[in-house]
């Protein structure tokens, strides 16, 4: 067993370090203080993504992506994640289902998504439906040769960065024909009815929309009529993925801190780690850090060697489960160990602290992946997460 990471990997990881430390932390405290940045920040950051080589990673090169594989994704986002605000979303990831798109569809919204010309949104979630699509309200009727969408979506993810949307909703109203659709955000009937705040300082926002009568060509379909819960699987899973990754970065650096602030901070004559309940909540924090990425890479070298798809779905639960509950704890006591300075708001401690706890509501709720857990010991038996990968071939 090899569990050494090649040198390509390593270049990726190094680049992606290197564009974390000098284009996302700058602008960390700026964007906490101010709650927003300035457009010709935000643009300069998006030209910095190009330079630094991480425009559209998760796509091939074909259409206008780094094609890196699911290794170095996760590297990738690992550095990242290690910044405050959500700064990550900066480097744009195309949805994955993207790729389902026709000819026309790439070559309109994947390539040029892939460069950074344009951005997508996804809108899924709405008032009555969040861990339970089946409750989508929003429909596309036919209209001639034409389709018309109305509906409302809450929680839209750089809503107010992107310019189409990824609309779910029900073809004719019908729940067991969930369909996606390419919206441009121009288009007439598209409009943006509030944009709340939210626990994280977010770089773009979580806006809400409402759609009233979009009419929209069938050459916005993407994937297909009643394909729109299967494509928004496979971004599921992109997305736990990503966001398990995130949670290590973010772990990762809670625990750089917190260490070097144990050494240096002298309370009682001594530094602050020679007291032995602060050395075991450094020592909790860095295993349980240890376990996370354990799980994250084994996950991404699975993908990378093409394991099947259910155990691929059942695993990116089950670590984005774990990796986002272990974040939550590692940067709790980041804060404890920071005592009262891990309160202040200038301390990137209390800032990560904040911003992975939404990664236990999105992209499905640790209830949820607990249920996807249960639900597949059920069927396949423990072996799934206890035993070793099986190879396909
Ligand atoms: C900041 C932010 C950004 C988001 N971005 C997007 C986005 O870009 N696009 C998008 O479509 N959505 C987005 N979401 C929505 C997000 O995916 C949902 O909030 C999430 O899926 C949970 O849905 P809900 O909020 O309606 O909670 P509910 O589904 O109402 O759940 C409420 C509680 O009930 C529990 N629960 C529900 N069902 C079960 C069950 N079967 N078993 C056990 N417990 C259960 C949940 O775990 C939770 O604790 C975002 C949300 C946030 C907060």
């Amino acid at each position: 067993m090899d569990l050494t990471l090649p040198a390509a990997d390593l270049d990726w990881q190094r680049r992606a370090k290197v564009f974390a430390e000098t284009v996302l932390f700058p602008q960390e405290e700026e964007l906490e203080l101010k709650g927003a940045l300035p457009r010709a920040t935000k643009d300069a950051m998006r030209a910095a993504v190009v330079q630094h080589g991480l425009a559209g990673i998760n796509h091939a090169v074909e259409v206008g992506g780094q094609g890196c594989t699911q290794m170095q994704q996760m590297l990738i986002s690992e550095e990242l994640g290690k910044a405050t605000g959500a700064l990550w979303a900066v480097v744009w990831h195309p949805a994955v289902a993207l790729k389902h798109g026709t000819a026309e569809q790439i070559r309109t919204y994947l390539t040029p998504s892939c460069r950074g010309e344009r951005r997508a949104c996804v809108a899924v979630t709405e008032p009555e439906a969040g861990s339970d699509p089946r409750r989508v309200r929003t429909r596309a009727d036919r209209k001639g040769d034409r389709w018309v969408i109305n509906g409302e979506k809450w929680f839209v993810t750089s809503g107010d960065e992107a310019d189409y949307i990824i609309v779910h909703a029900n073809a004719g109203g019908d729940p067991d024909q969930p369909t996606l659709f390419l919206v441009d955000k121009a288009t007439p009937g598209v409009r943006i009815a509030r944009e709340p705040k939210f626990t994280h300082t977010y770089v773009f926002g979580h806006p809400e929309f409402v759609f009233e009568d979009v009419e929209v060509g069938d050459d916005r379909v993407l994937g297909g009529v009643g394909q729109g819960l299967e494509l928004t699987k496979d971004w599921f899973v992109e997305a736990r993925l990503q966001i398990a990754a995130n949670c290590l970065g973010a772990a990762i650096r809670a625990l750089e801190l917190a260490n070097d602030w144990a050494t240096r901070r002298v309370q009682f004559g001594r530094s602050i780690r020679d007291f032995q309940s602060i050395e075991f909540m450094l020592a909790d924090m860095a295993v349980e850090i240890m376990a996370a990425k354990s799980m994250v890479y084994r996950v991404a070298w699975e993908i990378d060697r093409g394991v099947d798809r259910k155990v691929v779905h059942a695993h990116a639960s089950a670590i984005k489960l774990y990796a986002s509950e272990m974040a939550g704890r590692v940067t709790d006591k980041a804060v404890q160990i920071f005592g009262g300075r891990g309160y202040m708001r200038e301390n990137p401690v209390e800032r990560l602290n904040r911003d992975v706890r939404v990664d236990r509501i999105w992209e499905g709720t640790s209830e949820i992946q607990r249920v996807i857990v249960g639900g597949q010991l059920r069927r396949r038996g423990p072996g799934l997460f206890t035993g070793w990968t099986a190879l396909p071939g």
